[in-house]
């Protein structure tokens, strides 16, 4: 079988002088890089703040005429609450402006929130200034074990602190 579109070598990855990079015990790291947008190239940031922008809209409108998620189902069942359980709690406390409050009902939550709200922050700057971008590239295979146990440790955290503090 012959992979007629597979390109012969890797992609060629070259540095800028802006470039940096953050080394993990196994050698593999990734580039950090800040530069234009190439032509045709998928606009991220402008993409994602709309999305996030126009979810935000919708979401605050639902609110406001009365709408609400429905009930857990985990929670129905097993009398636990999930691991999103305290979610929309969180954010109706951060929409008021109270960040501890929102941190007690989802951790997790409560902090995505806080790197989208960066990730909009920056979008918004860039957009507006015509500013290079950041971008990240993954050099001779990111972690991925690593990254993976992180984002599980932290689920499983998060799923703790909340049955802690449904209880
Ligand atoms: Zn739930």
């Amino acid at each position: 079988m012959e992979f007629t579109n597979m390109p012969s070598g890797g992609p060629a990855l070259t540095s800028t002088p802006r470039a940096g990079r953050a080394t993990s015990r196994s050698g593999s790291h990734l580039e950090v890089h800040w530069r234009p947008l190439a032509a045709g190239e998928l606009d991220h940031e402008r993409l994602w703040l709309l999305v996030t922008l126009a979810a935000s809209a919708l979401a605050a409108v639902s609110w406001q005429i009365g709408l609400r998620p429905p009930p857990c189902f985990f929670h129905q069942v097993t009398g636990l609450p999930c691991p999103g359980c305290g979610s929309t709690r969180a954010v109706v406390q951060l929409a008021q402006g109270h960040i501890a409050a929102a941190f007690i009902f989802n951790p997790l939550t409560t902090l995505a929130a806080f790197a989208l709200g960066t990730y909009c922050l920056y979008a918004t700057v860039v957009l507006a200034s015509g500013s290079p971008r950041l971008r990240l590239t993954a050099q001779s295979g990111l972690p991925a074990g690593l990254l993976r146990t992180t984002a599980l440790a932290a689920l499983v955290a998060n799923w703790w602190w909340v049955i802690a503090h449904s209880m």
